[in-house]
């Protein structure tokens, strides 16, 4: 028979666990709360101007701080606002360039202002401090997770019409899983994706048919590739066709040859970077490591710290799904509807594999990515 210390001890573990069990539920509860109101921000986040602004609801805009800040302006544009490209953003300035005079200038901001480099706003006063009053819409946008909170997004630049998947045939070896990751972080954002293999100068013959059949199966998804060596000057011409009149940014490994395939197409671009700064009336110093580079006929580069740095850490399911049309061509035989490929009976897209109807590094790069979908995801 228990001891009256005993039944004491016991209803106390039972009150404990009861409480915990209970702030777990709360925790639970908060939890998704949370993220439905992550969600909603999201929503509310979406650039996009629906419709057009009459006169009043411009007045409005340029009246109210925090509408000017954070709405977006599409459709007609006020007549005589000059329009300018962000190129800089610092901590409550901007620079931007008012194509086509290329002089970046400083304005003064709301130091909450969430502009990115690419976006592009119109602007009001012609002397001393300039204001950007509306945003326009991005076309594109960058962007990686908030690695403080999963349901938000960082935006690193706006408005990117073509991303350069910079890789390396050696040093650093090619990746294709890497590759596949830069591809759907750029599907997340509407930004096309370029496929540049630099350092061929260091492949043999045989290394470049390997290279060929590593790939293809990118020329399958109508990803277009360049082969290109930065040393030896080789594939930089087709690059530069294929950049021609774009707004660009490199990405990739580092060690993999962007800041060497940016010089060789533009030996220039330090100078001219250079300049730009000068005009601003700040050091070169202010805004190192973020800069916008013109190239000359309508193509720009853009590349900051963020950028460089490109990636992900959280995958959606239905992302990877449709990253991988070629798996899910096969998918439709396997036997259960929701099969991953990775262990299932009856699955097609292995069989396809094991007939050599599919590349097998397709399937491996799928399996890795699956590995990093988010568990509450499956
Ligand atoms: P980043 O980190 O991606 O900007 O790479 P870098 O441009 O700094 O280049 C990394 C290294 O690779 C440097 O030592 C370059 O000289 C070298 N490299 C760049 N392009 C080529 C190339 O086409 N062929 C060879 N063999 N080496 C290259
Ligand atoms: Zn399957």
């Amino acid at each position: 028979m228990a001891s009256e210390e005993d039944k004491r001890r016991l209803r106390e573990r039972f009150r404990k666990q009861l409480r915990h069990a209970v702030s777990h539920e709360e925790e639970l509860r908060r939890r998704q709360a949370a993220k439905a109101r992550a969600a909603e921000r999201i929503d509310r986040d979406e650039p996009g101007w629906r419709g057009e602004p009459d006169a009043e609801t411009f007045a409005k805009m340029r009246r109210g701080g925090r509408a000017r800040r954070h709405r977006e302006l599409g459709g007609a544009a006020p007549p005589g606002l000059p329009r300018a490209t962000v190129t800089a953003v610092h901590q409550g300035r901007i620079e931007l360039d008012f194509a086509p005079a290329r002089v970046a200038q400083r304005l003064l901001l709301d130091p909450d202002c969430r502009l990115v480099v690419g976006d592009e706003v119109l602007c009001e006063g012609t002397d001393g401090p300039r204001r950007a009053v509306a945003l326009l819409p991005r076309r594109t946008r960058l962007a990686r997770p908030d690695p403080g909170n999963p349901h938000r997004e960082l935006l690193l630049a706006a408005n990117v019409d073509v991303a350069v998947i910079v890789a390396a045939v050696r040093d650093p070896p090619l990746r294709p899983g890497l590759i596949d990751r830069f591809l759907l972080a750029l599907q997340r954002g509407g930004v096309a994706p370029l496929l540049c293999v630099n350092k061929v100068d260091l492949l043999d013959a045989r290394g470049l048919a390997e290279l060929a059949a590593t790939l293809a199966p990118y020329a399958g998804l109508d990803v277009p590739a360049v082969l290109c060596s930065a040393a030896a000057g080789l594939g930089l011409g087709e690059l530069r066709e294929r950049l021609r009149a774009r707004t660009c940014v490199f990405v990739g490994h580092s060690g993999v040859g962007k800041s060497s395939l940016l010089n060789a197409l533009d030996p220039a671009g330090a100078r001219a970077v250079a300049a730009v700064h000068a005009g601003s009336g700040q050091g070169r110093h202010t805004t190192a490591g973020s800069r916008l580079c013109d190239l000359g006929d309508g193509t720009r580069v853009i590349d900051t710290p963020g950028i460089r740095a490109f990636g992900f850490e959280r995958l959606l399911l239905a992302e990877l799904r449709a990253a991988f049309p070629d798996l899910a061509a096969f998918a439709s035989g396997c036997r259960f509807a929701d099969c991953t490929h990775a262990h299932e009976p009856g699955c097609a897209v292995r069989e396809a594999v094991a007939a050599g109807r599919l590349a097998a590094a397709r399937l491996g790069s799928w399996l890795r990515l699956l590995g990093e979908v988010d568990d509450g995801e499956r």
